[in-house]
């Protein structure tokens, strides 16, 4: 194959996504209600979901049409492009074969619109006027402000502190596209005000962004909430990426051996790999690896229990791996991986084995950004040079011939700053220490099973 880049046309494009919930022989663990610590009710959950997406969390159907005005948005960007990395495949001198599923050419420049624009459009039939949410690094308020617009709807972003801080350009393109941003901790919920009022320079965390956010959902009747990871109906949403990642390597008349991506709350990956477990499931030889942050390693040093989704007890709690929801990641540049938790779908596969994890500290993952650089030219986000990263010590590790699969979750261009402090060695290598997950893990909820 001497295609460089594999493209499908836009009658190509996948017309459903792909449920994984039906093929669990073992289900997964429900959502439970903080209080009663009873499986949560989905008319629970209707104070900050809409009916369709609640529905789609849950739903036994294994194949879910894409609504025509979600397929009509996705056109801007989709089918995105399959490109194999040749030039990355010669600077590491792998006989491996490398292709990445290129997510950096929609507009906000990373996978999430994907679950955005579906989001915002369930909502828009329910007539929802508002959406409100957290964002780490600035992606997912950049998607979802994007996409609230494509559907005439208002958009209030939570934007975690030191992000907010170390990134302003990402505040003015979701203030461009309409939304509206504010750094969280803020003055706008009860929760923000109580912890400004402990801590004044508080950098804030996810969890904590995601308080806010729903906070503002819930008191406020013409708003709900979108989350942007980690529940099920978004990874059934990111499946569109495997789906054509499948159509593409059959073009190229290739069978993957290996698929990668990085993990944060684990959509990109889950996306990518979901459409592959009928196959997994029926024994066939193929390995799915996630990259982790050392800062935040959820997968390989987190506990698998119920833990909350937020720093101020709100949320139903899940069954994840989970680092104890008042964890404090140290704000290490890739801050779309500085989530104390992960998908309960991920959790699970990977507690069953279907799932390996790796992870890495920030000046080696930047090394790795820097090779991928150089060869194919591209700029990396922070959060996908883990996924390089793991890509090339698992090309090192590779027989000849084998066909690795990353997917390129975003481009790198708004994350400059975290390039400058590489480059100028300003970047510290910080791991989570036993004793601190040991304390952090103390702090999750006793359920009784
Ligand atoms: C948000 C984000 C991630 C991590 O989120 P997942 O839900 O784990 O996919 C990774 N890469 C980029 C570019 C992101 O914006």
């Amino acid at each position: 194959m001497d295609e460089v880049k594999i493209n499908l046309t836009a009658k190509d494009m996948p017309r459903k996504w792909y449920n994984v919930l039906p093929e669990l022989t073992d289900p997964l663990a429900p959502p439970l209600d903080p209080e009663t610590k009873k499986p949560i009710s989905p008319d629970q959950l209707e104070a900050i979901f809409p009916k369709a997406l609640i529905e789609q969390e849950m739903s036994g159907q294994s194949w879910i049409d894409i609504p025509e005005p979600v397929l009509e948005i996705y056109k801007l960007y989709r089918p995105t492009p399959l490109v194999r990395a040749r030039r990355l495949e010669q600077a590491i001198g792998t006989k491996a074969r490398i292709y990445y599923k290129d997510e950096s050419v929609s507009p906000a420049g990373s996978h999430k619109p994907n679950t955005a624009i579906a989001q915002a459009y369930y909502n828009k039939m329910e007539g929802v006027k508002r959406l409100s949410t957290e964002t780490g690094a600035g992606q997912w308020g950049t998607a979802l402000s994007f996409a609230c617009k494509m559907f005439d709807m208002k958009c209030t972003v939570y934007m975690v502190r030191c992000s907010y801080d170390q990134k302003p350009y990402r505040g003015i393109i979701i203030r461009s596209y309409g939304g509206e941003v504010f750094p969280s901790p803020s003055d706008k919920t009860s929760v923000g005000r109580s912890i400004l009022a402990k801590d004044p320079g508080s950098g804030g965390s996810l969890g904590l962004a995601i308080s806010e956010a729903v906070e503002d959902a819930a008191s406020h009747k013409d708003t709900k909430y979108a989350l942007g990871s980690v529940l099920n109906h978004v990874i059934l949403h990111q499946t569109i990426t495997g789906l054509e990642v499948k159509k593409q390597l059959e073009i190229a008349g290739e069978k993957p051996d290996i698929l990668v991506g990085c993990v944060g709350g684990g959509s990109n990956f889950a996306g990518l790999v979901i459409p592959y477990m009928p196959e997994k499931m029926q024994g066939e030889k193929i390995r799915f690896v996630a990259a982790e942050p050392q800062a935040c390693p959820t997968l390989t040093k987190g506990l698998f229990t119920y833990d909350f989704g937020d720093m101020a007890r709100q949320t139903p709690l899940l069954k994840m791996y989970t680092l104890g929801h008042s964890y404090f990641p140290p704000p290490i540049h890739a801050g779309g991986l500085r989530y104390h938790g992960e998908s309960p779908i991920i959790s699970h596969l990977t507690k069953h084995e279907y799932i390996e994890a790796r992870a890495y500290f920030q000046n080696e993952v930047f090394d790795a950004a820097k090779i991928f650089m150089q060869s194919q030219g591209f700029v990396p986000a922070p959060e996908t040079s883990h996924a390089i990263k793991l890509t090339i010590d698992l090309a090192r590790e590779a027989e000849p011939g084998q066909v690795i699969v990353f997917l390129y979750s975003g481009h790198g261009l708004l994350d400059l700053g975290a390039y400058d402090a590489y480059l100028k060695g300003e970047l510290q290598d910080k791991a989570f220490s036993d004793e601190e997950i040991a304390e952090a893990l103390k702090a999750c909820p006793s359920v009784g099973f």
